[in-house]
């Protein structure tokens, strides 16, 4: 009997001690596949397509770990990354409820939030905002122009490292090319996202329009740029320090303390040249929302963005057509959508393409052709006349020809036929599956893994 007894204990504890293991293996990223050495034709492809289909959605539970670690450990950069890996639908479900639910950390969440925000800069006065927000332990978002982020990238970058969140505000601010046409407006919102992302290696997907949407914004600026992943702020408090030239700080400081005080404001000031007198409103300005009991936070892509209503008197500008919204808008949103970044190494050099900058195509792992290898530290230039790519990496000096579908070395006189199934069109860039591109280039792949965090592709 006793020992009946002993054996049901212990098949009781086995039950006990595997259960919650089982439970782990099927919801830790199993699926994380690694291959060593040099897979048979067309055996990544397999393993993608497997791993695509083990992960359906990268768990909300992981999610929420790095969520929460990102709001108060991680650097700027790796805040950026679980960002962008939350934004789906479904995180924004998740991380709006969470919102609602009672926080579980020590600290209660305050019921006030204000959001200061900074246009038009860097400036030389950017430094002093910086120091002030520093000296008070505060947080604030600065949307900045792409032609001064290019002329000081060293202030965007004490601006990240500083915990600070930046916005894309265009590359120059000048309404008559941004509200002529939303593909001018969208043209200079990329080209400033890129300009960023050199400095600070995040992407941001939060834009504040020059002057507001008021007035500027049609239903289709509104919805392409949401279409897009973009989330467009304005602001419910203007500190009306750029109604005029040399607004004193002690208007600015009015306006912005006579304003009704709601649970969420969004304070609209601006850090560009000439704007000292908003500098000396600023300590005055947070002082006010202290003693009024507010907490001062960060603009992010996961709360509902304020914004104006849509101008009445607005006609609507032609649209761009389909083709251009398929081309640019539609994988576009991707690269802020859920989703793993994918890294490449190769010659001992690594990159990360982010969401939506490559594709899997079944099974395949599809990359910018030009993108993909200057990051790895290639030069890649077109040659108009012949329609030829040539890529020089160290000793390397290939010429493609995407038409014939060949590839020519240059110590070779005969060009390899490689097939023009290999070359893809898309955006105007030409893509090609990252297997062929490394090949071609004598990186021979050594491994391939997939997780729910990223994929990452390891070559010679
Ligand atoms: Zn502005």
């Amino acid at each position: 009997m006793k020992r009946m007894w002993m054996a049901f204990l212990s098949i009781v504890i086995i039950v006990l001690i595997s259960v919650p293991g089982v439970r782990e293996i099927g919801f830790s990223p199993a699926s994380a596949q690694s291959r060593a050495l040099a897979p048979a034709p067309g055996l990544i492809e397999e393993e993608n397509a497997a791993a695509e289909a083990a992960i359906p959605s990268t768990s909300s539970a992981q999610h929420h770990i790095v969520k929460t670690a990102s709001d108060s450990t991680l650097p700027p950069a790796a805040k950026a990354t679980s960002l962008e890996k939350e934004s789906g639908p479904q995180a924004i479900l998740a991380a709006s409820s969470s919102r609602q639910a009672s926080t579980p950390s020590a600290e209660p969440k305050k019921e006030k939030v204000v959001y200061l925000t900074f246009d038009d800069g860097p400036s030389k006065l950017t430094d002093e905002i910086l120091a002030i927000l520093e000296e008070q332990k505060i947080k604030a978002t600065f949307f900045v122009l792409g032609e001064h982020a290019q002329k000081s990238p060293e202030i965007i970058y004490r601006m990240a490292e500083a915990g600070h969140v930046i916005g894309n505000h265009t590359y120059n601010h000048k309404y008559s090319e941004l509200y002529e046409s939303f593909t001018a407006f969208w043209n200079q919102i990329k080209r400033t996202e890129e300009i960023l992302r050199e400095i600070t290696s995040t992407r941001t997907s939060l834009v504040r329009a020059p002057g507001g949407t008021y007035g500027h914004f049609d239903s289709t600026y509104f919805q392409l740029m949401e279409q897009g992943g973009y989330r467009v702020f304005d602001w419910n408090v203007d500190s009306g320090d750029s109604k005029r030239k040399g607004v004193p700080a002690s208007e600015i400081i009015e306006n912005v303390t006579s304003e009704k005080l709601e649970k969420e404001m969004i304070v609209l000031m601006h850090d560009s040249a000439g704007h000292e007198e908003s500098v000396k409103a600023l300590p005055k300005i947070i002082d006010f929302y202290k003693q009024n009991g507010y907490s001062f936070e960060v603009l992010s892509p996961e709360q509902k963005p304020v914004q104006f209503s849509l101008s009445k008197k607005m006609t609507d500008r032609a649209a761009p057509a389909e083709s251009w919204i398929e081309n640019h808008v539609l994988p576009n949103a991707a690269l802020f959508g859920p989703g793993q970044p994918l890294y490449v190494e190769a010659g001992g050099v690594q990159t990360k393409l982010a969401a939506g900058e490559y594709k899997v195509d079944q099974g395949q792992l599809i990359v910018p052709l030009r993108t993909t290898l200057e990051r790895l530290g290639a030069e890649v230039s077109w040659n108009a006349g012949s329609r030829n790519v040539i890529v020089v990496w160290g000793e390397l000096h290939l010429t493609l020809d995407p038409e014939r579908g060949t590839a020519r070395r240059e110590d070779t006189e005969v060009p390899v036929e490689i097939g023009t199934d290999r070359f893809r069109s898309q955006g105007g860039s030409l893509w090609m599956s990252l297997r062929s591109l490394l090949e071609l280039t004598d990186h021979p792949i050594i491994s391939v893994t997939n997780t729910a965090e990223e994929r990452r592709v390891q070559s010679l």
